[in-house]
């Protein structure tokens, strides 16, 4: 009898086990050149993650989804107007802009 008991007991211990552990953290996973996966949990408050971490097959991985600094020469950055190109032709925004032009000498026209 005694030892059903104790069973219980054990059940509701095993709650405060996790308590310490509600510090919010990140998982940030590293890939080494073999593809191993190494994933690690770290303070989120952290700002030093460390962008490499040796797997444990020995070689260096590389933080997963990390950039790393270097940006090659001259690299073609995109501006707004390059977007906007993207989402609508030319011929487009020419279409927009007389629809515009219209409402606003038609706005001009009424209140004159
Ligand atoms: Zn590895």
């Amino acid at each position: 009898m005694s030892e059903s008991m104790r069973g219980t007991r054990l059940g509701a211990t095993s709650y405060e086990v996790d308590n310490g552990l509600s510090a919010p953290r990140q998982l940030t996973t590293y890939v080494c050149p073999e593809a191993h996966h190494t994933t690690l949990p770290f303070a989120a408050e952290a700002d030093e993650i460390p962008d490499t971490w040796q797997c444990a097959c020995g070689l260096m991985g590389t933080r997963w989804g990390h950039k790393l600094q270097e940006q090659p020469e001259g690299r073609y950055v995109r501006t707004h107007w390059d977007m906007l190109l993207e989402r609508r032709t030319i011929a487009e925004l020419e279409e927009l802009m007389k629809e515009r032009l219209a409402l606003l000498r038609g706005s001009q026209k009424k209140s004159a």
